[in-house]
């Protein structure tokens, strides 16, 4: 079995023991004779292994007991209308930073049910930064603050949270959650997709305040009420039992690892191998001020069309996938989350130094 390294934004890369830990149960999980898949959600060996999952969860993120934890469906993209539905409930206005594209598409639903008040954007330099943020634009009626943590497309990330007063901080880390530590007391809401550091596609987490729940807008669809979910332990309807299962996989492969703030002092270390080089290189080049570089989303460019090319088809020959840049930045992008070894990264720059050598 021949294994490449995967620099997927998402859908992305997995942990090789943990894939190999469901391929052992998938036929039959323990002792019951069946596969996860087949269980039903409201067995008790299921209950096992959602509980499992979300007690690992609040352990790694140290998530208080006034927090819900939810295992939802619909993507990241469901979140970006079900907040508003369920928390612009008071001045039926929200504050935005506008960090990229998926900030935009959030901005754009948000804009159907209330006023969006976009506080700062860094559109003007393709999204290359994180806007500096003037407490004074900041709107102290606002429902809540949405930022994303971390821009999957255009590598940047935050590295210091809005102080946002009594107005309830809320954020998207889709792309960083358990790659590096974050403070959760400082949120009202937080969400992710799995598909990028958890697991499979197919199930979202939404970490919530409790006194957040209760008060969605009259017309919000029951599924996408928050306080349904909550007060059904995630068991309104089916949940994504097989992709719960599998996050929980790689929450105690995380907990193996040494925990949330292991793999930060590891994905810090890999990041460096390869923004060292794209500083010391003369042909390649980082699309990301210093100071907001993402430590999961690496994009980088070289002079030319023809360029890049080559070096996404040479890439690929020689076992590094899925680099080609997204359509807005051009160039490459390699994606290294929590499962990426740094071997990986060690062996990209390798290739990049080859390149380079070659192509002067
Ligand atoms: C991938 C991603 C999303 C969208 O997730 P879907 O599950 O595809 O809806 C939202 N926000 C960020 C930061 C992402 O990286």
């Amino acid at each position: 079995m021949k294994r490449v390294y995967n620099f997927s934004a998402g859908p992305s890369m997995l942990p090789l023991e943990v894939l190999e830990k469901a391929q052992k149960e998938f036929v039959s999980y323990g002792d019951t004779g069946m596969s996860v898949m087949e269980m039903s959600h409201r067995s008790k060996d299921y209950e096992k292994i959602i509980n499992k999952a979300e007690a690992d969860l609040r352990e790694l993120m140290e998530i208080p007991d006034n927090y819900k934890v939810l295992f939802l469906q619909g993507g990241g993209s469901t979140q970006f209308a079900m907040i508003p539905l369920n928390l612009m409930n008071k001045n039926n206005k929200a504050d935005y930073v506008n960090t990229g594209q998926w900030s935009k598409k959030a901005i754009e639903e948000a804009s159907r049910y209330g006023k969006v008040n976009v506080v700062a954007s860094s559109e003007d330099k393709t999204f290359s930064y994180i806007p500096k943020l003037d407490k004074n634009t900041f709107d102290p009626e606002a429902d809540y603050f949405y930022i994303t943590l971390n821009n999957t497309i255009y590598g940047t990330r935050y590295t210091e949270l809005p102080d946002t007063g009594n107005v309830p901080l809320v954020g998207d880390m889709s792309s960083s959650i358990l790659s590096e530590k974050v403070d959760i007391t400082k949120f009202g809401l937080l969400f992710a997709g799995a598909q990028k550091n958890l697991g499979p596609a197919g199930v979202t987490i939404v970490i919530i305040r409790e006194d957040l729940l209760g008060n969605a807008m009259d017309f919000t669809p029951t599924m996408l009420k928050y306080d349904i979910h909550a007060k059904n332990g995630s068991m309104y309807n089916t949940p994504p039992t097989y992709a719960i299962y599998f996050a929980g996989l790689v929450f105690e492969w995380v907990k193996e690892q040494g925990g949330v703030a292991a793999l930060q002092k590891k994905n810090e270390e890999k990041a460096k191998i390869l923004y060292d080089f794209l500083d010391s290189s003369e042909l390649f080049k980082g699309t990301v001020v210093k100071e907001d570089r993402s430590l999961m989303n690496i994009p980088f460019v070289l002079p030319t069309e023809e360029l890049n090319a080559k070096f996404i088809a040479e890439a690929k020959e020689r076992g590094f996938v899925n680099l080609k840049g997204h359509r807005t930045v051009g160039g490459m992008r390699a994606s290294i989350y929590n499962a990426m070894p740094r071997e990986g990264v060690e062996a990209l720059v390798e290739f990049m130094k080859e390149f380079e050598a070659n192509n002067r």
